[in-house]
């Protein structure tokens, strides 16, 4: 069990989330204008597979091996005219590569037959995909402009946690809190901005609230007064 960060969103008392989400979106996207996904993907087949390769590894290492591996396959058809130990070979330094090769190609197969060889935007349909899980299907549907629910990542968890937006610890869980309080017009966007804030100013270990925006705003917060 990871981490919890519920107990923190009692240092101080703030208004009731509903009055805060507001000025809470807004003073993170002022903040953080460029945070948008870190994945480099030139359409929805690359997305999808950039997403996929993300699990269990960081964006920048996805990035490294995306540009040879997007030269080299182009449609679904291409991940299933190699031997499977190809493809592991081409994405293996993402690691897990027997298990995302095998997913891979079982959602390639499943795109060609089922949708035409195009990527669902629908997240019924995305979550059927063999080894995109639902974490995966909202990254891509919300990319694709379609967002049907909220991202919930490491990052997400521990904000949503520290910000009192959730007491819960179960992503599907803290997903469904958040969807409660967060507009549906900024599903897309929310997700980017507490990753972006997590990783820059709201640390796991060592939150830097003196330098934080949404500082009045967060119960979690270290500040005096
Ligand atoms: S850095 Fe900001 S969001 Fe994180 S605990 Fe401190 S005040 Fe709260």
């Amino acid at each position: 069990m990871p981490r919890s960060y519920v107990a923190e969103a009692r240092r101080k008392k703030v208004a009731p989330k509903k009055e805060r989400i507001r000025p809470v979106i807004d003073r993170l996207a002022a903040e953080h204008a460029d945070a948008k996904i870190a994945l480099t993907y030139s359409n929805p087949l690359e997305l999808l597979i950039s997403v996929m390769l993300s699990a269990q590894t960081t964006d920048v290492n996805v990035n490294k091996v995306t540009p040879a591996l997007f030269e080299k396959y182009r449609r679904p058809e291409d991940y299933l005219a190699v031997p499977v130990e190809e493809l592991e070979r081409d994405i293996y330094a993402t690691g897990f590569f027997r298990q995302k090769a095998r997913a891979i190609r079982g959602t390639m197969q499943m795109l060609i037959e089922d949708f035409d060889g195009e990527v669902p935007s629908r997240l019924e349909d995305l979550v059927k995909l063999r080894g995109v899980a639902r974490k995966t299907a909202n990254v891509v549907a919300a990319e694709l402009g379609h967002a049907q629910g909220i991202v919930v990542d490491t990052h997400v968890r521990r904000l949503s946690q520290r910000l009192g937006l959730t007491r819960n610890e179960d992503p599907v869980k803290i997903e469904r809190d958040l969807q409660r309080v967060v507009p549906r017009s900024d599903w897309a966007r929310f997700p980017h901005l507490l990753i972006w804030h997590g990783r820059r100013v709201c640390d796991a270990r060592r939150p830097r609230c003196e330098d934080c925006v949404i500082e009045d705003l967060c119960p979690s917060s270290r500040l005096r007064g």
